[in-house]
């Protein structure tokens, strides 16, 4: 292809596309004609392309799969063109350039932000059960455990967006793409989160996404890591004379460290801190808190894996957790609770509950 054949083209310049890899999410025939009239090596998907497309396809001017968009498409592409949606969304963020086409009308499917709670299957809503077991596409992390993930109805696709490629998951604007693609795919996309997806879950900038591409979405509530844990332990959260608020606090901030929360705020409100994501920075929270003025035998524990049969509990006071927990090496996901209500504690008891169900 001479690319001075665009000279008698209307607009009287040329793209410098010779060669280059363009993907055209959604086909539109005239736009595929003009790239490929500026020598694109042009792949086009498109689950029902137009007559025109077919033809450009059909004369070796592109090449053409009846399919939705998949990210791995993106790979060694320059340039992306495409309606607003999850394409254009993944090629921005892999800082892809953009060719704008006018929206498209889709089949809108749906997407449901489901809490997955703590582990244990039974501890899931009714509501969660209806949408996991309705969902033609189930996006899940490391935190969901095996019998929320067993209700998936057979014929679904699964996606383990938590699964280490080298050492860091999918990341988040990838989710969000792949729900997003999905559900105007027509899919019922379920976003299955452990706990709740709006504790620390992330499923704000999931929902935003959605939002951003008008998929209709529903937002299923989950047991969050505290309140499972306080069951477990029968800890009240808040307790007449004991406790009269419930901070729920992560100790893990974007760059890694311990974030700056408002510790004095914290150690004066007097309630219950249920921290999440608190293993690595246990030590400093706790100097942190102890400087802020919280009394050191203040009764804190450690709960691993709550609700389900590896569960395992540190109990020690505000002074002596950070050291407890080193001790224990804990590697799952560990909630610390710290207030006077964890004196309150039956840990022994829910322990033997514990082993009594493995032995059976
Ligand atoms: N959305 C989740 C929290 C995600 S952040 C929720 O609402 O529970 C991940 C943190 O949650 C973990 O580091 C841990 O602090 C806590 N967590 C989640 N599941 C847990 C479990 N089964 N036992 C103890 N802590 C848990």
């Amino acid at each position: 292809m001479n690319p001075m054949n665009t000279l008698h083209d209307p607009v009287p310049f040329t793209l410098g596309l010779v060669g280059l890899n363009v993907l055209m999410v959604g086909g539109n025939a005239a736009a595929a004609d003009f790239l490929a009239r500026q020598g694109a090596l042009l792949h086009v998907v498109d689950m029902h392309p137009d007559a025109g497309t077919q033809d450009l396809a059909a004369a070796g001017k592109l090449r053409l799969e009846r399919r939705g968009f998949m990210l791995a498409d993106l790979d060694g592409v320059r340039l992306c063109v495409t309606a607003p949606g999850a394409a254009q969304a993944a090629a921005e963020a892999q800082g892809i350039m953009i060719g704008a086409l006018p929206a498209a009308s889709h089949r809108i499917g749906r997407a449901s932000l489901v809490g997955a709670g703590p582990g244990a299957a039974d501890l899931l809503t009714v509501r969660a059960v209806e949408a996991i077991r309705d969902a033609d596409v189930v996006l899940y992390d490391k935190l969901v455990g095996p019998d929320v993930l067993a209700l998936i109805k057979s014929g679904a696709r699964r996606i383990d967006v938590g699964k280490r490629c080298g050492r860091h998951a999918m990341a988040q604007s990838a989710i969000n793409a792949l729900i997003v693609c999905n559900a105007q795919a027509g899919r019922h996309v379920v976003r299955l989160k452990g706990g709740d997806p709006f504790v620390f879950g992330r499923g704000g900038e999931e929902l935003e996404s959605l939002r951003a591409a008008s998929v209709p979405t529903e937002v299923v509530p989950g047991i969050t890591a505290a309140l499972a844990a306080a069951a477990r332990l029968g800890i009240p959260l808040t307790h007449r004379g004991a406790s009269r608020s419930l901070h729920l606090i992560t100790a893990h901030g974007s760059d890694d460290r311990l974030p700056e929360h408002d510790w004095t705020a914290l150690a004066r409100a007097g309630g219950t801190l249920a921290v999440y994501m608190g293993v690595r920075t246990l030590p400093l929270l706790a100097a942190r808190l102890l400087a802020a003025g919280m009394a050191p035998d203040t009764p804190a524990i450690a709960v691993e894996n709550a609700t389900l049969a590896n569960e395992r509990r540190t109990l020690s006071t505000l002074a002596g957790i950070a050291q407890a927990v080193a001790a224990a090496e804990l590697d799952g996901p560990t909630l610390v609770l710290i207030g006077a209500v964890v004196a309150m504690a039956d840990v022994e008891a829910e322990v033997r509950r514990v082993e009594d169900s493995l032995a059976a």
